[in-house]
């Protein structure tokens, strides 16, 4: 945490990534990136010293998720759900271009971040589309591989979704079957593979010890499965899923 409010080089600069699954019952979106409203004064309040010095979000209209998703031709609102790791701004900050589509976060984001106390813990509801209705889950039950439950998104079971809280407390990770591998799409729930791997705690996390369990049991999957791990904040996550690199544990 001290690293992240003394020293403003912290980190280089990370993609803001959010990703599609193109799913024969329907094209799924996990997260929805960045709002390009982000550096107009007001979209962080003055007040939330860690939001304004840990998160400076810099991106043009263009690049957000909706035109890019036109451009490679899904159109947004053609999308049949977005699921939200969770509701940080540079995940849901895309969320304006998928009105009248079904939005799937946990029951426990969602009574944080949209609670008007959600802003301590860095949920701007005032930047959230008015139209915002989510569809809420909560995980019991359906255990799975390393997870104690999980929720199958899709009827087929190949789109899972996982509970994986400590970035934030009810953050939750995407797992897509792939039939000879896995890919989890994991949020924020590590910032990258290297992170995971190491064990590093994440600063701001809401909840440490959660954090540490949910990583042990994404490396558990990893030691035991094929899986390929796509972090949204992970210089090398799109090219590791594009070149079918995998996580491994040694
Ligand atoms: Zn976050």
């Amino acid at each position: 945490m001290l690293d992240v409010l003394l020293d403003r080089e912290w980190t280089p600069k990370l993609p803001i990534s959010c990703y599609a699954i193109d799913h024969p019952e329907g094209v799924i979106m996990v997260d929805t990136g960045g709002d390009s409203r982000a550096t107009e004064p007001g979209f962080v309040p003055w007040w939330h010293l860690v939001a304004r010095t840990c998160d400076r979000q810099e991106l043009s209209a263009e690049i957000e998720v909706g035109p890019q998703l036109r451009a490679l031709g899904f159109p947004p609102e053609d999308v049949a759900k977005v699921v939200m790791t969770h509701m940080h701004s540079d995940h849901a900050g895309g969320l304006s271009h998928f009105e009248g589509v079904e939005i799937i976060l946990s029951e426990r984001e969602a009574k944080i971040a949209l609670s008007r106390a959600g802003a301590i813990n860095a949920y701007f509801r005032q930047n959230n589309p008015t139209w915002l209705k989510p569809t809420t889950v909560s995980f019991e039950g359906q255990r799975w591989e390393s997870f104690d439950a999980s929720i199958a998104l899709s009827s087929d079971g190949a789109v899972r979704l996982l509970p994986t809280p400590g970035h934030t407390s009810g953050h939750l990770s995407v797992v897509v079957d792939r039939s000879d591998h896995l890919v989890l799409l994991t949020g924020d729930a590590t910032y990258s593979e290297a992170a995971l791997l190491s064990g590093a705690i994440d600063g701001i996390a809401e909840d440490a010890k959660a954090h540490r369990d949910s990583g042990e049991r994404i490396r558990a999957l990893c030691a035991k499965r094929a899986v390929i791990v796509v972090p949204t904040h992970d210089p090398d996550g799109a090219s590791r899923l594009a070149e079918r690199r995998l996580t491994t544990i040694d």
